[in-house]
């Protein structure tokens, strides 16, 4: 486990003094203005736009991201949100009246929605722009001055998210610290008042103890092992091809893809068989030559998706060009849960196959595993997936689908234990970036004296008031 190295005098500056301008902003009330908020991120969903051909170019330098996924997966949820919050924070911004109590009567009870304060969000790189700008629109929706530290792993996405944010806020409201461990570091020693993270397991425990300093709350957003069950009354074309869109979109660096399948006995040569026809039928006779598929972020990752390979017997795929970091979308069979793959997240194209007869049986194994951030079960049987839903932990689910409960922005999207802990998107990213204050407001014109002392022979009083109520 790493811990806090001494950062940078220079950028230990200039991050005590970025922190001190936002919470200094913050005291002004400017942000408690809806039209504000609503303002700047109209200005946002422009630049964006305006910028929409420098963010190709940037994920595509990054790790050959196709202008196609750029736009499905970063570009239109980022504006899809920036949406839903012009429509709604009006409305989620305002006090709210809640039932009220007969003990307190005459009273009214309310929820008064309070941003935060100064937040830090912090990305990772494999949805580089999303990652970051999606949890930022939510605080800044909710009211809150934002600091966002990008990847380094992605420098050029890093550098677009810094030049758009420069465009459209003064620092002192919204502003992007770009770096990596050390400027992480520096910034952790800052007293924020919510820390959000995206990234590793081992990270964000590092994010959780430095946020304990000050008991700032903290979302995590984390990774794992997401299981994909495929039962044996699956219907194997459409499980295959949403299996292999899945776990092969990004080049398989995506925080919610399948990291193994789990194959009913009956079906697994078939489902295998039906994956390769997709993965080619997706990428190619040669994968390294389609323009759809991304390559590995960088050096170290694929060292370590490489020694993936020998761990079971390839079926699919395989060819690797280091020069390139290219990995092709791999299929391994006779894999075992003690194989070298099925000890970490595998977070690239390598698709592990373990074969199952006994669905509750796997289940009770897959109890004493960490907690994924997501699950997959393909089957047609209603009680069966029902059975799963209910008898394992995880972040989120599909029934006959992968990694599309994401999308959804009516779902929080965010993992429990090993695999993260809070929400976001849409109404979870406001309230993620929201206290609510419990407010009673009360007339003068009653004060019933039953509550105050001397006590002697009120019990019995209170009793039947209770009992009554
Ligand atoms: P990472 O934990 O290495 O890095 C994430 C961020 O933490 C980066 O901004 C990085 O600069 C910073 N960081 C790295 N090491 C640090 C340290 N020692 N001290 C302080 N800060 C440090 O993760 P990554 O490689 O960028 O992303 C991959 C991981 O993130 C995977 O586990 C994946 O599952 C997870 N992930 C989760 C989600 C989600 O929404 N739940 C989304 C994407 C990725």
């Amino acid at each position: 486990m790493e811990t806090l190295q001494e950062p940078l005098l220079e950028t230990a500056n200039h991050i005590v003094e970025i922190v001190a301008r936002q919470k200094a902003f913050f005291k002004t009330y400017k942000t408690l203005d809806i039209s504000f908020r609503l303002q700047k991120l109209k200005d946002l969903q422009k630049a964006i736009l305006r910028h929409e051909e420098a963010i190709f170019q940037a994920l595509e330098k990054d790790f050959r991201k196709s202008t196609f996924e750029t736009f499905a997966t970063e570009i239109a949820l980022i504006l899809d949100e920036i949406k839903i919050m012009l429509e709604n924070v009006k409305l989620w911004a305002k006090p709210q009246a809640v039932r009220g109590s007969w003990l307190l009567f005459p009273s009214a009870s309310y929820l008064y929605p309070e941003p935060y304060g100064t937040v830090l969000v912090i990305g990772a790189w494999n949805y580089p722009l999303q990652l970051t700008l999606l949890p930022a629109i939510g605080a800044i929706a909710a009211g809150n001055t934002v600091i966002i530290k990008p990847s380094e792993l992605s420098a050029n996405t890093s550098a677009i998210i810094k030049t758009i944010v420069a465009e459209v806020f003064d620092p002192a409201h919204v502003c992007v610290i770009e770096g990596g461990v050390n400027e992480t570091q520096a910034l952790l020693k800052e007293r924020f008042d919510k820390i959000f993270f995206t990234g590793s397991t081992a990270v964000g425990k590092i994010v959780a103890k430095a946020a304990a300093e000050y008991l700032t709350p903290v979302t995590l957003e984390l990774g794992g092992k997401s299981p994909c069950i495929v039962d044996e009354d699956a219907d194997l074309e459409v499980t295959a091809r949403r299996i292999v869109w899945g776990k092969f979109v990004n080049a398989g660096q995506t925080c919610v893809a399948p990291d193994y399948v789990l194959a009913h006995r009956k079906i697994r040569s078939m489902l295998i068989l039906k994956m390769s026809k997709y993965i080619t039928e997706f990428y190619g006779e040669n994968p390294q030559n389609s323009p759809d598929y991304p390559r590995i972020i960088n050096q170290r990752h694929f060292e370590r998706l490489k020694k993936y390979l020998s761990s079971g017997k390839i079926v699919k795929g395989g060819q690797i060009d280091e020069q390139e970091r290219f990995i092709a979308p791999t299929i391994l069979d006779d894999v075992t849960w003690e194989s070298e793959v099925m000890q970490e997240e595998i977070f690239g194209p390598i698709l592990p196959v373990i074969e199952f007869s006994d669905l509750e049986k796997l289940i009770e194994e897959l109890q004493y595993k960490e907690k994924p951030l997501a699950c997959y079960y393909f089957g047609k049987t209603e009680n069966k997936q029902e059975y799963v839903l209910e008898h394992l932990a995880f972040g989120g689910a599909c029934i006959n689908d992968t990694v599309m409960h994401t999308a959804n922005p009516n779902l929080p999207f965010g993992g429990v234990g090993n695999s993260g802990q809070g929400g976001y998107h849409g109404k979870f990213s406001f309230d993620t970036f929201t206290h609510y204050k419990s407010v009673v407001k009360k007339p003068f014109w009653l004060d019933v004296p039953l509550r105050y002392p001397p006590y002697k022979g009120k019990l019995n009083l209170l009793r039947s008031v209770i009992k009554w109520i």
